[in-house]
């Protein structure tokens, strides 16, 4: 049983969160979404007792017994997350994998899943037994239980939607939960992710789940869009900053061999690409110097930086002088 005081935090949340989504800068996708919500919101009146966290975070969170409920959706557009011919396995498998990541962000254990699937007509039925497969095989290793769903023929582009459930067993890992002092960790290495990690890769299930029983753990976002834009919704949310060293940030292989095709530099590739899909969180400094030597299970656990009072996102130079840190990834400039 969850104890008070998450459950308090949790209270304060629902609270600041209409003031919350208003201030966040958001990618145009999510702005029309966060508008709509919004606008349907303010038609039903008054905040639900029962939704403790709404828009603004990787899940909305339920009130529920013994356990308080994550629920998360997510779709996967072919030319947009994947490329045409990209093995159908692969697809279900990222369809799902985001999803669960999301659930990771918050620390939770997954549950259930509803998937859709847009298909179009030719060949669509080995395709979705593919889809299925990669789903299927992914449900499988972390307990999840597929429960329903939907398939329809598509005019366009395949689609594949699915909508997971999970509970907190702990305390849910928000992104409005990072204090000036705190280090900011990151697992795993980042960048490149185009050239096949955004298919195959591990949602931080297990790391998300330590996470959220360690003590002087702080906010917790998986990232999706880089860091850039992702650490920028931990400090929105926080009301806080934060500084980035970049001779910490751990680059990938991939972010190197990207770096030598095209001339960015791996660091670049590393703050920007997106679609890493590791946990950026941050600690207190005792966990974060423990977090960093002994890793989250067999996962490296690198600190990159720290949170600061002021607003805005800051690269620390090799003289000590800040330059803001702008952009990301977004999913209409791909
Ligand atoms: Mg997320």
């Amino acid at each position: 049983v969850a104890s008070e005081e998450p459950r308090r935090r949790l209270r304060d949340d629902v609270v600041t969160e209409k003031r919350r989504t208003r201030s966040r800068a958001t990618t145009s996708d999510e702005l029309t979404i966060v508008e709509w919500i919004r606008t349907t919101r303010e038609e039903l009146g008054p905040a639900d007792p029962d939704l403790l966290v709404g828009i603004g975070d990787d899940c909305a969170v339920l009130r529920g017994e013994p356990h308080q409920q994550l629920l998360a959706v997510d779709t996967v557009v072919e030319s947009v997350h994947f490329a045409a011919g990209t093995r159908p396995e692969d697809v279900g498998h990222k369809a799902l994998a985001r999803n669960l990541s999301d659930i990771a962000a918050m620390g939770g254990v997954a549950r259930y899943a509803l998937v859709v699937i847009s298909c179009p007509a030719e060949g669509s039925r080995d395709r979705i037994q593919g889809i299925f497969r990669g789903i299927d095989a992914l449900a499988r290793r972390w307990g999840v239980r597929v429960i329903g769903g939907d398939l329809s023929s598509s005019p366009g582009p395949l689609m594949v939607t699915i909508t997971v459930t999970g509970r907190v067993e702990e305390r849910a890992l928000l992104r409005g939960d990072a204090v000036a002092g705190q280090r900011i960790l990151v697992t795993g290495t980042l960048g490149g992710s185009r050239l096949g990690h955004h298919l195959s890769f591990t949602p931080r299930l297990a790391e998300g789940r330590i996470l959220s029983t360690t003590a002087g753990v702080g906010a917790a976002i998986d990232l999706s869009d880089g860091i850039a834009r992702d650490l920028g919704h931990i400090t929105r949310s926080s009301r806080v900053g934060a500084v980035l060293d970049p001779r910490t940030i751990p680059l990938s292989a991939a972010a190197r061999q990207q770096a030598n095709e095209d001339g960015l530099t791996a660091l670049h590739h590393a703050l920007h690409d997106g679609e890493d899909y590791e946990l950026l969180f941050t600690a207190d400094r005792e966990t974060a110097r423990a977090l960093s030597s002994t890793g989250l299970g067999r996962t490296r656990v690198t600190d990159i930086g720290e949170i600061v009072p002021g607003p805005g996102v800051w690269l620390l130079g090799p003289d000590g002088a800040k330059t803001p840190l702008e952009g990301g990834h977004d999913h209409f400039r791909g």
